[in-house]
């Protein structure tokens, strides 16, 4: 509660608000973003979890940091408005906390940038973009259909998820998602791990 209080006045001040869980820091610069953080605890403690529980180390300090808009984000981050979030090393950036919650996906993202930040090195970027999807929950949404990418090498599918070309950025990750599905029919996660970067 002192953490929300103090976040309160923080961003009447123009500075964002910090509030930490265990490793966890979140800080947003909207303060009705603070309505969103028990659930934002509530799926990270549970991707922290179920990652534990697949072998995969979690960083011991782990950022969230929640833009004031869909332009600070882009501004942030470099990347396109439209996107959920982005995490690097251990520092996720994501559109306002409220955002993700009115569109019904904050526990999906918090839980795919969970996996981002404790993914094995090496991993594909398709594989590993296809991964966090499957761990989020994400794929289990996707329509059915072909995506039109089905020929695509592995590494143009990277490309076309690097590039976030918007005209085919959802198929990209619908497209990735299926070949990440499949490998772990095959192997599991662990089967997955083991043969990832070789
Ligand atoms: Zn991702």
């Amino acid at each position: 509660m002192l953490g929300l209080l103090l976040g309160s006045a923080l961003v009447s001040s123009g500075l964002a608000a910090q509030v930490r869980h265990g490793g966890l820091v979140v800080s947003y610069v909207d303060a009705r973003d603070a309505e969103q953080l028990a659930a934002v605890f509530r799926a990270w403690d549970a991707a922290a979890g179920d990652l534990r529980r697949l072998g995969l180390p979690v960083p011991a300090r782990v950022r969230i940091e929640a833009a004031l808009n869909a332009a600070g984000f882009a501004q942030r981050t470099g990347e396109a408005a439209g996107i959920a979030a982005i995490t690097r090393g251990a520092t996720i950036s994501t559109q306002r906390l409220g955002a993700l919650a009115a569109r019904g996906t904050l526990p999906v993202t918090i839980r795919h940038e969970a996996f981002h930040t404790a993914q094995p090195p090496g991993l594909p970027r398709w594989l590993a973009e296809g991964l966090a999807r499957t761990f989020s929950g994400e794929g289990s949404r996707d329509p059915a259909g072909v995506t039109g990418l089905e020929t695509l090498s592995e590494s143009a599918l990277s490309a076309a998820l690097a590039g976030r070309q918007p005209a085919r950025l959802t198929q990209a990750y619908v497209e990735a998602t299926r070949r990440a599905a499949a490998k772990l029919r095959v192997g599991g996660w662990k089967g997955v791990f083991r043969n990832a970067g070789k």
